[in-house]
């Protein structure tokens, strides 16, 4: 994700986080705020309905003050027509009485001892009627009789006179009716004329509050009930479930007062209306009814002229809920396009942000591409402009160290081109073998050298080594590895034929920067050749030895020969055979033999056989070959042997030859004689011989020297015979050491290994 999408999305993500939590708390807010509108609007219906019924009562109050005042004065003139004893007046005078003063009937009350009666009337209906179960109606009749001002605060009481409120007619419910009551003493009877009339009837129906209800719920259609509740007699035993009492029938104690009571719920509205009135404050109930959320206010209203009653509004809740679904939606559509509009916003502000990033990233990638050029345009002084300040100071660096690597890299190929044709050119074979033993790499010398291309190698690790050089091989790496610098090794190597091949190697170990080994430079060379010639050297130097010993060894066996001639002359002229003197003669004959065979073997070139052969031996062989031909020029041999066995492995004759050259290089540094000192010995795993002369020692510049071909002083020396003892002593893995003092004497040493009998064959 880019930087760029990120910062986009934090916005983004804050800005719906803030539009969530406005639209909760805006949900919230407008649902708790719709309520209370709702409830206060309940209240508020209800008091205005309060107020209507209220100025309803007022006019009619003032009607039936107005009819009040008419049936007391056709009372007053009904009890001057009218006998003071009931006894003495009849229905029908009462009948016509009513017709001539205008009203629908009058009536006489008569008291009895515990009740008051109608005792004559102008209506059949009435005749016989008891009162005593009137309340405040039996109340005033026994006030009345008293000839008290009547106290009860319904209907209007005037002297001598009360008037009940507007009731149903006792014989038709259909009909209102308004009654007088005048009683001033002067009979025995209370007067009561009243009127029944469509005109009441029609006006008590406009006046009716449930018109103003009607009224107030066309209005507001989502008040779905008003009810005007009666809190005496609401929720007593006889009330039924829809507000109606079969006993409470009048109007003064309707348990309904006015208006439906559909949406009831007769206990819990019967607590409510308690609650409301003893509070003295609206009561609300968050209900269901007939199957819906409803919404129930009860408000508590006061009159000054009757009784406290309770008003009951009910609402629709979904008219509440229809209005925050709408408020919702209107609030998500206004949310959802505050977001986009926001998404588009942050996006292009985020874009105006990362847009240096960006620019740093795209410079960063073109410098890890190599490009360097050109730098960034720096265009603010903030962070983000630092940073290009760096990136730029970093790239112009950059570019400086690159040049210079470049320039690195371009001399390190020229110089390895140069050493790759100089390896390649060279004759010697160099490869490289890593520590598991593969070949890594090779020049042209090598595929030439052993038949192996480079391309052959590396597929196929080829044996160079033959089995019988593998110990002095394994050992050779591992004094390489152990960090020993070794000379080059004269040794045999596999060609890919097959053939063995006379190779010098000369291996080095290359190492890692902690010193480890890596690999192993082997550089070979092909000595076939030189080998060749050293064989011609060693042999012509042979013919040189063997033409100067000639000489010695025609007198070696002229002596003998001129002893054997003179007993056989002697012999011939005695015609005698002396057995003393053919023993000396067989003695003689042994030794001329001995002699003559030596330089045979000397002179004839022998294929190159290595053998156990005890070097006591060759060694005593060799000196007295020599020691007679010394004698001449006065040397003395003073040679020591060793007691142990001196078994060596070796080439007997070339060993020979060894001893021939050293012992006669001895010889000829002393033409004045002397004592040529031959020591054997046998140490740890070497055989050690030491041979020293008296002579005239070799100058010390000279001896470095020493070895080269044809280096000699001599007048007819060769110089080839102690570079000839090298060769053959190291062949046999043995070394030849000289130590000389001018004109004080010069010792050889030569130590050759001890053959491990083991191994021997
Ligand atoms: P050559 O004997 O034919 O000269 P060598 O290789 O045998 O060749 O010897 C080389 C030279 O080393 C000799 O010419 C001589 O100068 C010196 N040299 C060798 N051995 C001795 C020795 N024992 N005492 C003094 N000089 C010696
Ligand atoms: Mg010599």
């Amino acid at each position: 994700m880019s930087i760029k999408t990120k910062l986009s999305a934090i916005i983004f993500g804050s800005v719906s986080l803030i539009l969530a939590l406005n639209l909760t708390l805006n949900l919230q807010t407008t649902r708790s705020n719709l309520r209370e509108e709702s409830v206060n609007n309940m209240k508020m219906t209800a008091r205005q309905i309060a107020v209507a019924v209220e100025q309803s009562s007022y006019s009619s109050n003032y009607v039936q003050q107005q009819i009040a005042q008419n049936l007391r004065l056709a009372a007053i003139l009904a009890s001057e027509e009218l006998d003071p004893d009931y006894r003495n007046v009849n229905n029908q005078q009462l009948r016509s009485l009513a017709a001539r003063l205008g009203v629908s009937n009058i009536s006489l009350l008569v008291k009895t001892e515990d009740d008051v009666v109608v005792a004559r009337s102008s209506d059949p209906n009435e005749l016989g009627l008891s009162t005593k179960g009137w309340g405040y109606w039996y109340v005033a009749f026994l006030e009345l009789f008293a000839g008290q001002r009547v106290s009860v605060k319904q209907g209007q009481t005037m002297e001598h006179f009360w008037s009940g409120p507007f009731e149903y007619s006792t014989s038709n419910p259909q009909f209102i009716e308004k009654w007088g009551y005048y009683y001033d003493s002067s009979t025995n009877y209370i007067i009561d004329p009243y009127i029944r009339s469509s005109a009441i009837s029609d006006y008590v129906k406009i006046m009716n509050p449930d018109e103003i209800v009607r009224q107030s719920r066309d209005v507001n259609p989502e008040l779905l009930e008003i009810t005007g509740i009666n809190p005496r007699t609401f929720g007593s035993s006889t009330m039924q479930a829809d507000g109606s009492d079969s006993i409470n029938q009048k109007l003064r104690n309707q348990p309904v007062q006015y208006g439906t009571y559909i949406f009831g719920n007769v206990e819990e509205d019967k607590s409510a209306v308690m609650t409301a009135l003893a509070r003295q404050e609206p009561v609300t109930l968050d209900t269901e009814a007939r199957g819906k959320r409803v919404l129930k206010t009860f408000i508590p209203i006061q009159q000054p002229w009757a009784d406290d009653y309770v008003i009951s509004v009910v609402m629709d809740y979904s008219a509440i809920s229809t209005v925050i679904r709408d408020e919702l939606i209107n609030n998500i559509t206004t949310s959802i396009l505050l977001l986009i509009l926001f998404l588009i916003l942050s996006y292009v502000l985020a874009g105006l942000v990362t847009r240096p990033i960006q620019d740093i990233l795209a410079k960063v990638n073109d410098v890890a591409r190599g490009v360097f050029e050109p730098p960034l345009h720096v265009k603010s002084r903030d962070e983000l402009g630092q940073l290009s300040h760096r990136v730029n100071a970093m790239t112009s660096n950059l570019l400086q160290h690159t040049n210079r690597l470049n320039q690195t890299l371009e001399e390190n190929r020229a110089v390895k081109e140069h050493l790759e044709s100089v390896i390649n050119g060279t004759s010697d074979a160099i490869h490289t073998v890593d520590m598991e033993g593969r070949i890594t790499s090779t020049n042209r010398a090598f595929e030439k050298l052993y038949g192996w291309s480079a391309k052959d190698v590396l597929t196929k690790t080829p044996y160079l080594v033959p089995a019988t050089v593998q110990k002095q091989e394994d050992a050779r790496l591992r004094e390489l590895r152990d960090g020993v610098v070794l000379p080059p090794v004269e040794t045999i190597r596999l060609k890919r034929d097959g053939s063995i091949v006379e190779v010098s190697v000369s291996t080095s170990i290359i190492r890692d920067e902690e010193g480890k080994p890596k690999a192993f430079v082997h550089v070979s060379r092909d000595m076939t050749e030189r080998n060749r010639i050293e064989e011609l050297l060693r042999r012509s130097e042979k013919l040189t030895t063997v033409g100067q010993l000639a000489a010695g060894v025609a007198h070696e066996i002229r002596n003998p020969l001129t002893t054997l001639r003179g007993f056989l002359q002697l012999q011939r002229e005695k015609q005698l055979l002396i057995p003393l003197h053919v023993d000396l003669m067989l003695s003689e004959l042994d030794r001329i033999n001995m002699i003559v065979s030596e330089f045979l073997i000397l002179a004839k070139p022998q294929a190159v056989h290595f053998q156990l052969k005890d070097v006591r031996y060759i060694l005593q062989d060799v000196v007295s070959l020599l020691s007679s031909q010394s004698h001449l020029f006065g040397i003395e041999f003073n040679a020591h042997y060793s007691e142990a066995p001196a078994t060596v492995h070796c080439e007997e004759n070339q060993l020979k030859q060894v001893f021939i050259n050293i012992l006669k290089n001895a010889i000829e540094a002393m033409p004045s004689g002397g004592t040529i000192q031959v020591v054997q010995e046998v140490r740890d795993d070497a055989v050690v011989i030491a041979i020293s002369d008296e002579g005239e020692g070799i100058p010390e510049d000279m001896l470095p020297k020493l070895g080269e071909p044809f280096f000699t002083n001599k007048e007819t020396g060769t110089g080839l015979g102690l570079m000839v003892s090298q060769r053959i002593i190291q062949a046999h893995k043995g070394s030849l050491e000289i130590k000389s003092e001018y004109r004080n004497g010069t010792e050889v040493t030569i130590t050759l290994p001890s053959a491990d009998e083991t191994e021997a064959g």
